[in-house]
């Protein structure tokens, strides 16, 4: 099978790893010039509880040209729509698109591009680390749910996950993807800014009442907005399923927080806690945690990134 990963940082390394080792033709496409050439120069490099380096095609989405049979998108969400403007020339009638990223919004870009028959939604709880250019460090479990955005898209959709799980990717061909799309939201949303904000881990905001105050409020706001899009978040059961995963990785640092106070990147708060201010301003629900939330994360990535600070 002809599978490209459209944007390789360190999760599509992880896929792409994965995907290849279980014997597919796998291709990565990226932009960051440093990535690339590390990658063709030395292999990709994984660190973690199985190390190893491989040799795994590399190059620039304009530089692809053979047809693709299955698309996984892997940028950053504000990535994305260059992204797939970009890979539109490996895009056929058959060609299946996956998106796993985090945030809300994707399909919606998605649908621009790409035929709806075609998409495939999902979340993941895999995790990786970029070390640095070609380097990427691989940890612990995961699991993927994944549903087709249109019914006629099922069984390629579960096509898609025998795929992946012949990889030891544990995929599951869900029967709601939006609402998982929404709960991964909430529990990033709770936890991935507050983190960031705070410069914690998140057992240590979470171990603070007033930060224990912020979650809940931010939790409430969640609901709200999810059920003017027809989500049903329950907020008791929401509020466990974030007590639970914040028991069981406390001492880690949230991705936003890696991004933004350690990296000083640009993060992707405006599909997590500002999708939520969006989608409650238009809604006319105010969500004044989310969207000021939202404002200090965009303040500190100016901050880094003209100020020095
Ligand atoms: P990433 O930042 O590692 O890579 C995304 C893109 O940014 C890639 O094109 C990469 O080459 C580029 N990039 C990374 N570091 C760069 C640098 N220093 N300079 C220039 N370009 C750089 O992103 P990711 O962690 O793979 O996440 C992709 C998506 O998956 C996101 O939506 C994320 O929220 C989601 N996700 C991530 C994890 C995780 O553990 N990393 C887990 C679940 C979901």
């Amino acid at each position: 099978m002809k599978i490209y990963i459209a944007g390789s940082g360190a999760m599509g390394c992880r896929f792409g790893y994965q995907l290849q080792q279980a014997g597919q033709d796998v291709t990565l496409l990226d932009e960051w010039q440093a990535h690339i050439d590390a990658i063709k120069a030395n292999g990709l490099q994984i660190e973690g509880d199985h190390p190893d380096c491989v040799r795994i095609p590399i190059m620039r989405p304009n530089d692809a040209q053979e047809a693709a049979d299955l698309i996984i998108v892997f940028t950053k969400a504000m990535q994305l729509e260059g992204m797939l403007a970009q890979i539109q020339q490996l895009i056929q009638e058959h060609t299946m698109v996956l998106c796993l990223l985090n945030g809300l919004g994707h399909q919606e870009v998605l649908e621009r591009f790409i035929p709806r028959a075609n998409i495939l939604m999902g979340v993941t709880v895999w995790t990786a680390g970029l070390k640095g250019p070609g380097v990427v460090h691989l940890i612990s479990t995961g699991a993927i749910n994944l549903q087709a955005i249109d019914p006629s898209g099922e069984q390629k959709g579960k096509a898609v996950c025998d795929v992946l799980n012949l990889a030891h990717l544990n995929a599951t061909y869900d029967t709601d993807v939006i609402h998982s799309i929404w709960r991964k939201a909430c529990v990033n949303g709770t936890m991935n800014a507050t983190c960031a904000l705070l410069d914690g881990t998140i057992a240590q905001v979470f171990a603070s009442p007033t930060g224990m105050e912020v979650v809940k409020t931010i939790l409430h706001e969640f609901v709200l907005v999810a059920a003017t899009q027809h989500v049903i978040l329950e907020e008791a059961q929401m509020l466990e399923y974030i007590l639970h995963v914040a028991h069981d990785a406390g001492d880690h640092y949230p991705s936003m927080h890696q991004d933004l106070m350690q990296q000083h990147r640009l993060t992707e708060i405006d599909y997590i806690n500002g999708a939520i201010a969006r989608m409650g301003a238009q809604a006319h629900i105010p969500t004044p945690y989310c969207t000021m939330i939202t404002q200090l994360i965009h303040a500190k990535e100016y901050m880094f990134a003209h100020l020095n600070a």
